[in-house]
């Protein structure tokens, strides 16, 4: 089958010559793993700071070895008790076309209600993280302002429908008019500033008449600062990604004095070691999904080959909601 590596650790930008497409052989398995087919591979920001070899709260990714990378897929093999083969799975198997993991290490999925891509977005990893920054650390109150950036992509667009559902006004921030459009018309919410049509201070005021009790921040620098412009006092953070600064910018906070004046706090988190809440957060992002409360949109490449494109897109903000790679 198909894997990309590491070839080379990027200077500046990713580009294509930092991926290489390799043939390896399907592995025996030992007592305990699993062999998956893997249907689909999620592309996500935390693979660009897993690529460089500055530290971070989680290792670099190795050169030469798969690429890291959320997968969803079908069993086809199985000498673990709790799965056989066509049982449905999530696991961390990388940028492969196959691969085996132990049984612990894989997540069985149900696809009745919820169809089996969406494991890797509104209701995996990128809802979890939404979901763990709204209800634990900005804890919305009904008629509060949340403003979200990043806010069409697989985190914010979870993140400002579930801010809607607890009565929030939510105002979300985006590249693009078209990105706008879709995060008022299609996710609902209430505003969209597009930060490159040249006004963002002025156009977040004004979605914002009310002032900001939440900010739920992806991006940093320039974006952050125009947000804490509009805190109301006791404001909360979740501090989730700050992927303006993801090829080693400098992002400086002008309006760091508000955090003082406004009696803000501020709080960064990693959604991995919540593991307990996981099973809470997924239980309610999955029903609503089945329920049709919670949309999603997809942003799909075909072919393990076109991942390092579509990978380069996302860092570039070409993608539209979740950035995924279908393999099958
Ligand atoms: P998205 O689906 O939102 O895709 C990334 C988006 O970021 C792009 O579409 C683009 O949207 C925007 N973007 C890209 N480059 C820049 C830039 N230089 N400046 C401003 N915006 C940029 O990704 P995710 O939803 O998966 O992730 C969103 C954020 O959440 C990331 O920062 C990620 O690191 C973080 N994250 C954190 C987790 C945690 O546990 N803390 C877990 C999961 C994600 P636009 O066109 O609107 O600018």
């Amino acid at each position: 089958y198909q894997r990309i590596v590491l070839a080379a650790r990027p200077r500046g930008p990713v580009v294509a010559e930092n991926f290489r497409l390799e043939q390896v052989a399907v592995p025996a398995l030992a007592d305990g793993e699993v062999l998956l087919r893997n249907h689909y591979l999620s592309l996500d920001p935390y693979m660009r700071g897993r690529m460089s070899a500055a530290k971070s709260y989680a290792a670099s990714q190795a050169l030469d070895e798969t690429m890291i990378g959320n997968t969803v897929g079908q069993v086809v093999a199985s000498r673990h008790a709790d799965f056989a083969a066509g049982d449905y799975a999530a696991g961390l198997l990388g940028w492969a076309e196959m691969g085996a993991a132990h049984g612990s290490a894989l997540r069985k999925l149900d696809i009745a209600q919820v169809p089996l891509s969406v494991y890797l977005g509104a209701a995996g990893m990128p809802g979890m993280a939404a979901w763990y920054g709204l209800t634990q650390i900005i804890l919305p109150k009904a008629g509060e302002t949340v403003v979200v950036s990043a806010a069409s992509g697989a985190v914010g667009s979870v993140v400002g429908q579930l801010a809607k559902l607890r009565g929030c006004r939510v105002v979300g921030i985006a590249g693009g008019a078209a990105k706008c459009a879709h995060v008022r018309d299609v996710l609902g919410f209430d505003a969209c500033v597009d930060y490159k049509a040249g006004r963002p201070e002025a156009d977040l005021a004004a979605a914002t008449p009310d002032g900001v009790d939440g900010i739920f921040e992806n991006v940093g620098g320039a974006t952050l600062d125009a947000a804490l412009a509009r805190t109301n006092a006791f404001a909360r953070i979740a501090l989730c990604g700050l992927i303006g600064g993801f090829n080693g910018q400098e992002m400086p906070l002008k309006n760091s004095r508000i955090l003082l004046i406004k009696r803000l706090s501020l709080r960064g988190f990693i959604v991995t070691e919540h593991m307990e809440l996981w099973p809470q957060g997924l239980q309610e992002l999955a029903a609503l999904v089945a329920a049709g409360q919670l949309k999603y949109h997809e942003t799909i490449a075909d072919g393990l080959a076109a991942a390092p494109q579509a990978f380069i897109g996302l860092l570039q903000g070409q993608n539209l909601g979740k950035q995924l790679v279908r393999l099958i």
